[in-house]
């Protein structure tokens, strides 16, 4: 307990302390079976009922009923940029991608081997630092695709486009559950868990029963959602462990009050944060447009890369870890996910105003 530092990683990522402690005191025998549960059987009674739990737990933080069907898939969100291409675009279709940067590029480029994509907007023009106001959509697409928020760049959206009767799919890897959301505006939301739901190994989707219907092509098993949803995500071996730590997260953010509780919390984080950012009389610089700043991941950029390498070092003595920008975009990044308590943004802010005097 006295060795953890406040871990600023931007995935895998820092994961509640309540749900590590539960993780250890049941890893030997959980519940009285004698066995941890990741030597326990997938057909098992007690892995069935986590399986359960998870997803019971999953459509009640997102507030949906059971027209979403709850899926575990492997190979991490990465695999979803071909999955919902495979299932949703083949046979002459088209779809409308948003490109806010890295992600949405990755998720394009699967796309458009499967089928045609319409790029509806994009903000690639200065270089992905803001997220685009104006599409043009086109109303026979299969679908729309956005990445909610850019893990790398550090942008966020506010305010989702109106598809209309186009279904919405979301890449929520780094952003599900930080706030308060209408999830029955998606057709489908996927995440893969190891920014802000739990470890890696399991990525976590909401399908409406709607776009589920409108599947087609055909696949090999494990890459149809068909499969998922007929096997109730067991066809193969489920990632077992991951899906626990899920719920256990879950758990531990129903706890701290939900959606609800951990919007304020990371708006104060955010707020905090940039506000320091914003006060530094440019010793500190933001890197996107303010009023798309992620409250997840905010990358800032300093006088030097020098500057920015004696922070990165000072920061990590100090207990501050994994502040180092993504290679891509260089500079300082703050990964703020819902396990990041406020005191470790706290202590950042401290440092930062330390480290601006004493190098300003
Ligand atoms: C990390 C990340 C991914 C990639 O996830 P994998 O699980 O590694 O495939 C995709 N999209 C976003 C927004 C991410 O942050």
């Amino acid at each position: 307990m006295a060795d953890r530092v406040y871990n600023f990683n931007p995935g895998p990522a820092t994961l509640p302390l309540p749900v590590l402690e539960k993780m250890k005191g049941e890893l030997l025998d959980f519940q009285g079976t004698g066995m941890s549960i990741l030597e326990t059987s997938h057909r098992s009674p007690e892995f069935k009922k986590v399986h359960e739990d998870t997803k019971a737990i999953i459509r009640e933080t997102a507030g949906v009923s059971d027209d979403y069907h709850v899926l575990f898939t492997g190979a991490g969100a990465s695999m979803q940029f071909a999955m919902i291409a495979l299932n949703f675009l083949s046979g002459g279709k088209s779809a409308d991608y948003i490109n806010t940067g890295a992600w949405s590029k990755k998720a394009i480029k699967e796309a458009q081997l499967v089928g045609n994509v319409n790029v509806a907007a994009t903000s690639d023009d200065k270089n992905f630092t803001y997220i685009p106001k104006k599409y043009s959509f086109d109303s026979n697409a299969a679908y729309v695709h956005i990445t909610s928020n850019n893990t790398i760049f550090g942008t966020q959206w506010m305010n989702f486009p109106d598809t209309g009767n186009v279904p919405l799919i979301a890449d929520m890897s780094s952003d599900i559950f930080c706030r308060k959301l209408d999830f029955t505006k998606f057709g489908m939301v996927y995440a893969g868990a190891q920014k802000n739901l739990g470890p890696a190994g399991v990525t976590v989707i909401l399908l409406h029963k709607d776009l589920a219907d409108k599947a087609g092509g055909e696949l090999n098993t494990m890459l149809k959602y068909g499969t998922y949803i007929e096997k109730d995500s067991m066809f193969n071996t489920p990632p077992c462990f991951a899906i626990y730590t899920v719920k256990l997260v879950l758990e531990w953010l129903k706890d701290q009050g939900g959606l609800d509780a951990i919007e304020k919390v990371n708006d104060k984080k955010q707020s905090l944060l940039y506000g320091t950012i914003d006060s530094s009389g440019g010793f500190y610089r933001g890197t996107v447009e303010k009023e798309d700043r992620s409250w997840m991941n905010a990358t800032m950029r300093m006088g030097s890369e020098e500057l920015e390498q004696t922070f990165i070092a000072e920061a990590k003595k100090q207990g501050l870890h994994g502040l180092k920008g993504h290679r891509s975009v260089g500079g300082i990044r703050v990964s703020m996910y819902n396990a990041m308590p406020l005191a470790g943004i706290e202590k950042l802010v401290e440092f930062m105003k330390d480290f601006q005097q004493k190098n300003g």
